[in-house]
């Protein structure tokens, strides 16, 4: 049975030791603060803490590297480019990689196997991180993947009708009248002014009923 590592105050960084680490590998139960992930402002805001389920496992025959997989729950509030108001974005986030000794780092993935277990191929094209041989650093690893997960065009949701171009009113919240007058352009303005030009130095255009009327 593996023993579970909880958020002690050794692990309030988000670090796990590696000689922490059960025979059967250990499981996480992690709180995340958003001071801990430190998200840059633009991929928006932690509602609250995050919650990190995960597991890890240290590789046979290794110098201190471990597999891990686990998820990470939480809710990141964002603005929403169309109308501008804020929104939860609930996310559940599958995380796996192994922890590789850093002086490894330039001959690629690790070949090392997980205790107990042969590799799959999915474990192998795993995402690796560096490692000092003493502790596995979970912060940035957490960080890029929310970072990773941020829509380029964050919707509150995907039918939503923005704001009017003219008034700045909400139409998720109703119509506000401004389809309801003429189309106003700028474009179409000068076109009408250019118009009354060439109208305006032309000679009036002879009625055709009073030139009639003059024939006879
Ligand atoms: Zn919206
Ligand atoms: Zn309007």
């Amino acid at each position: 049975m593996s023993h579970a590592i909880g958020n002690n105050k050794r692990e309030y960084s988000l670090n796990l030791l590696l000689q922490d680490i059960g025979p059967n590998g250990s499981d996480m139960d992690w709180i995340v603060t958003p001071e801990q992930l430190e998200l840059p402002s633009d991929d928006g805001r932690m509602l609250s803490n995050f919650h990190w389920i995960g597991h890890v496992t240290k590789l046979a025959n290794s110098e201190g590297e471990a597999f891990f997989q686990g998820t990470l729950f939480g809710t990141i509030v964002r603005e929403c480019v169309r109308c501008l108001q804020e929104f939860q974005d609930p996310m559940a986030i599958a995380i796996q990689g192994t922890f590789q000794h850093e002086h490894k780092k330039s001959v690629g993935p690790p070949r090392g196997r997980r205790m107990n277990e042969p590799m799959t191929l999915d474990e192998l094209e795993d995402e690796w991180y560096p490692c000092d041989g003493i502790r596995l650093v979970f912060a940035p690893i957490f960080r890029e993947h929310v970072i990773l997960a941020t829509p380029l065009q964050p919707l509150c949701t995907p039918e939503c009708r923005g704001l009017c171009q003219d008034c700045g009113q909400n139409l998720n919240h109703g119509v506000c009248g401004c389809a309801d007058k003429p189309a106003y352009s700028p474009h179409f303005a000068n076109l009408q002014a250019l118009a009354d030009r060439i109208e305006s130095s032309q000679p009036p255009v002879p009625r055709r009923s009073k030139s009639i009327l003059r024939r006879r």
